[in-house]
């Protein structure tokens, strides 16, 4: 076992924080702490944190104050507890550009602003104040320790890179900077089938404790080792997160890797939501820095169904995010995990609103049917679908082989049992599938 995490952790990072003064390690102690609560002790630490945070954006934005007031709120501590606060009004995207400066406490000024390209390609910014950066990190590090992956570990993250080129002091700078910390970057924007034995020697040259990964690059690279029979340094862990993670996918990640594989959960505007624990395919929520609440069409709180995600950051106090719709859907599930963990649990991520296909009838098809269907075809090597149209829908395909009809006829007849015959079906083969902005790959795209 190496020592670095250790050293890293007792003696470089304390030196590390004398200098730049951000407490992250203060905060990482304080959340792994809660780990020993109970779910009592949880859910009132949380309560407390929420009417703090309640109490103060209703007195210190307009943007609370204004929209609370017209619900007929007069006073906070008219919401007496998560019931009361789950009538409170759901914000959205649209809200935030609508009202960004009254979303900003008039207690906050030097918060920390961040963009994010958005599946549509629509800049998107945010903003939050800098002990709640810090405390997001350490949530994260909680999260990625209970997998293995924590500070200090040996961690090769397969990531999408900064855009532009970098000049050589940043990439020195950055490299001196990683190699602090343990861990090495390579940019999975820029890997394709051309370079990819590069990308399998990096990793048998690094010898990575963790691998951390978007979810689509790596299954690439899992294919690939595969199928050239390629002789990989297994790590410990394999955590993936940014897109969704599909059960063949982490099949064959797991197949090339020989090591077990984490599905872990966030957003930009949160960072870690959940992550899975070591036991079971659940996600633990990180309850005692959010509140993450799953609404049904009807806007009521739910569990134990699919709905839309509500996030609230307990600790943003610069631009409070409260019951904020991210457009992701997941399952909320009650019981506990076996595992001993009491963080609650997210049972299951449901993909993106905008996945779901529509009709001119009224009938929808869940965007997971696509990557279930697909992956049954060994001739499609990447797919989109994408619909512009109500009564229409095009099929991206890029071959592994040609298409015989045969194949497309069974995607049509498998489509059809949800759209009737409502739609028309078109395919097209194509050379190259553009990743969305932030450098994703979109398996559903629906413009209505
Ligand atoms: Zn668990």
């Amino acid at each position: 076992m190496s020592l670095y995490p250790t050293l890293f952790r007792k003696l470089l990072m304390p030196a590390y924080e004398i200098v730049k003064g951000k407490g992250l390690l203060k905060y990482i102690d304080e959340y792994q702490g809660h780990l020993n609560w109970d779910r009592a002790q949880l859910e009132s630490h949380q309560w407390m944190a929420l009417t703090k945070l309640l109490h103060h954006a209703y007195t210190t934005t307009s943007f609370y104050h204004d929209t609370w007031s017209k619900v007929g709120i007069s006073d906070i501590r008219e919401i007496k507890n998560l019931n009361d606060f789950y009538q409170l009004p759901l914000i959205t995207k649209n809200d935030i550009q609508l009202h960004y400066n009254d979303l900003i406490s008039n207690k906050f000024t030097g918060n920390i602003r961040k963009s994010t390209g958005g599946s549509t390609g629509q800049p998107f910014h945010f903003e939050y104040n800098i002990e709640s950066n810090t405390r997001r990190e350490a949530v994260m590090w909680r999260g990625y320790g209970w997998l293995g992956a924590g500070l200090g570990e040996k961690t090769l993250y397969l990531w999408g890179a900064d855009v532009g080129e970098k000049s050589v002091l940043k990439s020195i700078k950055n490299n001196l900077y990683h190699g602090f910390y343990n861990r090495k970057i390579l940019n999975s924007f820029a890997m394709n089938k051309d370079n990819m034995r590069n990308y399998t020697n990096e990793v048998n040259k690094f010898k990575p404790t963790a691998l951390v990964s978007y979810v689509n690059p790596l299954f690439e690279l899992a294919k690939f080792i595969i199928e050239h029979k390629i002789n990989i340094y297994q790590p410990m862990t394999i955590l993936t997160g940014a897109e969704p993670l599909y059960p063949h996918q982490r099949d064959i990640i797991k197949q090339a890797f020989n090591c077990p594989v984490y599905d872990t959960f966030g957003c930009r505007e949160f960072m870690l939501m959940s992550a899975e624990c070591q036991q079971e395919q659940n996600l633990h929520i990180n309850a005692d820095h959010l509140v993450v609440e799953t609404i049904n069409a009807q806007g009521q709180s739910i569990t134990s169904q699919s709905g839309d995600l509500a996030i609230t950051d307990l600790y943003n106090y610069g631009m409070p995010l409260i019951r904020y719709l991210n457009g992701d859907r997941a399952t909320l599930i009650e019981s506990a995990c076996s595992c001993g963990n009491p963080l609650p649990i997210m049972q299951s991520v449901d993909g993106r609103k905008l996945d779901i296909i529509k009709t001119p009838s009224g009938k929808t098809i869940p965007g997971e049917l696509f990557p279930h269907l697909f992956k049954e075809f060994n001739a499609i090597h990447r797919f989109q679908i994408r619909q512009s149209k109500i009564d229409s829908l095009d099929i991206l395909i890029v071959e592994n082989s040609p298409l015989d009809e045969a194949t497309k006829t069974k995607i049509l007849s498998e489509i059809n049992k949800y759209a009737q015959q409502e739609l028309s079906i078109k395919f097209s083969v194509v050379t190259n599938i553009p990743l969305t902005v932030s450098g994703k790959h979109r398996v559903t795209i629906c413009e209505i």
